[in-house]
């Protein structure tokens, strides 16, 4: 049973299992957030500890992906990653990143210059834009936050609460 870590603003930081929530429990570095479902209660001689699904760091973290914008530096793996191993170009499978306006001319390793391109159109398009290569793009890039279904569960969970039957 999977329980989402978040800092003390409710943004998600991690998922871990129930027995890490128990650790970040009873060790006190996390709180239950009160409302969202109780995963699981666990029983010792001399205690008794509720697990919910939510549970927040006390002291202040921030979110690896938050505030990110297309400017910001993605690596390949990123990309590659957000992109699904699809060639932006022709739609076939990717293992390389093209920079969109070419390094060589300025172009950065962002989020919004890159995207998923085979080795051949990735070859073919060299040092050009897509222009002057006549070449278009399947899709626009866009900032890829890996946390974003995790954190809209959070919120849900935290905003809506939890009804038991
Ligand atoms: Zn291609």
């Amino acid at each position: 049973m999977t329980v989402f870590v978040t800092n003390a603003g409710m943004q998600i930081l991690a998922r871990v299992t129930w027995r890490r929530a128990a650790i970040l429990l009873t060790t006190e570095v996390a709180r239950n957030v009160e409302g969202t479902p109780l995963v699981r209660v666990v029983h010792s001689p001399s205690t008794t500890l509720p697990i919910h699904k939510v549970v927040a760091i006390k002291r202040n973290a921030y979110r690896p992906f938050a505030g990110k914008s297309m400017d910001s530096y993605a690596s390949h793996a990123t990309i590659l990653r957000r992109d699904q191993w699809i060639c932006a170009y022709c739609e076939g499978p990717a293992d390389t990143v093209d920079h969109i306006v070419p390094v060589s001319r300025g172009g950065r390793s962002s989020f919004g210059n890159q995207v998923a391109a085979c080795k051949s159109c990735n070859g073919f398009k060299a040092a050009r834009t897509p222009r002057e290569a006549g070449m278009a793009l399947r899709h626009a890039p866009f900032v890829h936050d890996p946390w974003a279904q995790d954190q809209k569960e959070v919120w849900e969970l935290f905003t809506l609460g939890f009804r038991s039957a």
